[in-house]
C-alpha cells in the first residue's frame, strides 16, 4: 500500500456550549482534518486541533511540508512515517509540528485498521471492550450562577454519568469550594468530582489550599500550576492526598519522563493531537504502565475512546459538554456516550465518518481569521 495524496482541511467553529475556565475564554475550536488517499483505494482520516489559534499554521505544515514527506510512503510503515516528520520538523520545537504529525499519524492508523480490517482499539491492545466516561465542564463565567452548575450536574447524573468534572480558580477560593459541595450533593464524595485550575495558582498557593480540597475527597485536581513547574507539582503532591492530573500542555513522552521522574503526576492526560498522534499516545501509555499510572487522556473523545480500550492501563474517558464532533455538528454518524459509558466502533479503523459539507462551511482560511482573530487569554 503506498500513499498517493494528501488532502488537509481545517476549519473553525465556536464550542457548542461556551467554554470558559480560569485562565481562558474560547472563542474558535480550529479542526485539521487529513485525507490519506492510497494506492489500493482505501482512503484514511485522521484529526488534530487547537484552541483558539494556529489552525491555519497547522494545514500549511501539513499542506506545504509534511504532505511531500509521506507521499509514496506505505502506512504500514507507521514507525518510519512518523520518524521522517518528526526528524525533518524538530527544528520547529514542540508543538505545532506534533499536531501537524498527529493528524497524519491518526490517518495512518486509520488505514492500518482498514487494511487489516479491524478497529483500532484492537490494534492497541483491545484490553476492553468499552470504558467508563465522565462529562466535563468548562462555565467559569461571572453569569453562571451555582444553582445553573446544580442544575446541569442533575441532568449530567439523570443521563448516566458517574463522575463529572468542573472548573474551579474563582479569586474567591470559597466560591471553588461550595460548587464542589454543591456538585457532591449531587454526584456523592467518594471521588465522583474532579476539578481543573487550567494552571492558575502557584504551588505555594495550591500547597496551603490543598488541605481543605483532601478534606473533600476529589477524584483529582488537574493542571493546578503552570505546565512547566515540574518541581512544584512534585512538592504540590508530596503535601497533599488528592492526586493530580496533568499532560494536556505536554507535547511528548520525554516531557512526561521528566514529570513520572519527579513523582510529579498520578493521572496522565497526554492529548493523542499534541503530542503526535497515536503512536507516540501508544508509548506514553505504556511508560505510564511501567511507572504505576493510569491514562486519562484529554479531549478528543472519539479517538481516547479507543486508546482507553486497547491498552491496559485506561482509567476514564473525558466527554466535554459541547466539544465532541457530534455535537459540532462534523460527523455523519454519530458518536455519543450511553449510560455513562463510551463503546468505540467497530468498524474497521477509528469510525470517525465526517460530514464533508459542514466542515467547508466553516471552513478556516488565513483570510477568514487574518485581521478578526481575537484571543481569549485572560
Ligand atoms: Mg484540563
Amino acid at each position: 500500500m503506498k500513499i498517493e495524496s494528501v488532502t488537509a482541511h481545517a476549519c473553525r467553529l465556536p464550542p457548542a456550549s461556551p467554554w470558559e475556565d480560569a485562565t481562558n475564554k474560547v472563542a474558535g475550536l480550529e479542526l485539521i482534518i487529513v485525507e490519506l488517499k492510497t494506492d489500493t483505494g482505501l482512503i484514511g482520516t485522521g484529526l488534530s486541533y487547537t484552541v483558539d489559534i494556529g489552525g491555519t499554521v497547522i494545514k500549511a505544515l501539513i499542506d506545504d511540508y509534511l504532505a511531500a514527506l509521506v507521499t509514496g510512503m506505505d502506512p504500514l510503515n507507521y514507525e518510519r512515517l512518523w520518524l521522517k516528520m518528526n526528524r525533518q520538523s524538530r527544528r520547529l520545537g514542540l508543538g505545532v509540528n506534533s499536531m501537524a504529525i498527529a493528524a497524519i499519524d491518526i490517518a495512518v492508523w486509520d488505514l492500518i485498521g482498514k487494511h487489516y480490517g479491524q478497529p483500532l482499539y484492537r490494534l492497541l491492545g483491545g484490553t476492553r471492550d468499552s470504558i467508563p466516561a465522565y462529562i466535563s465542564e468548562i462555565n467559569l463565567s461571572s453569569t453562571d450562577r451555582i444553582d445553573d452548575l446544580v442544575h446541569r450536574a442533575k441532568d449530567y447524573h439523570a443521563q448516566g454519568y458517574h463522575a463529572v468534572k468542573i472548573k474551579i480558580g474563582k479569586d474567591d477560593f470559597e466560591e471553588d469550594i461550595e460548587r464542589i459541595i454543591r456538585v457532591q450533593e449531587v454526584f456523592g464524595r467518594n471521588k465522583r468530582v474532579l476539578v481543573d485550575l487550567n494552571q492558575k495558582w502557584t504551588a505555594a498557593e495550591a500547597i496551603q489550599k490543598g488541605a481543605r480540597l483532601d478534606a473533600l475527597h476529589l477524584g483529582w485536581i488537574e493542571e493546578p500550576l503552570l505546565y512547566q513547574d515540574i518541581q512544584g507539582h512534585a512538592a504540590l503532591k508530596r503535601a497533599i492526598k488528592t492526586p493530580l492530573a496533568l499532560g494536556e500542555s505536554l507535547y511528548s513522552r520525554e516531557q512526561i519522563l521528566a514529570y513520572l521522574q519527579a513523582d510529579a503526576v498520578d493521572f496522565i492526560q497526554a492529548d493523542v493531537a499534541f503530542v503526535g498522534g497515536i503512536t507516540e499516545w501508544q508509548k506514553i501509555a505504556h511508560m505510564g504502565q511501567a511507572f504505576g499510572r493510569l491514562m486519562a487522556p484529554h479531549f478528543m473523545m472519539e479517538l481516547s475512546l479507543h486508546l482507553l480500550c486497547g491498552i491496559p492501563n485506561g482509567f476514564m474517558l473525558e466527554n466535554v459538554i459541547g466539544g465532541s464532533l457530534t455535537e459540532l455538528g462534523l460527523l455523519a454518524k454519530p458518536i455519543t456516550i450511553k449510560d455513562g459509558i463510551g463503546s468505540p466502533s467497530q468498524a474497521p479503523g477509528h469510525g470517525i465518518e465526517f460530514n464533508w459539507e459542514a466542515i467547508r462551511q466553516h471552513a478556516l482560511t488565513s483570510e477568514s481569521i487574518r485581521g478578526s482573530f481575537q484571543g481569549g487569554s485572560k
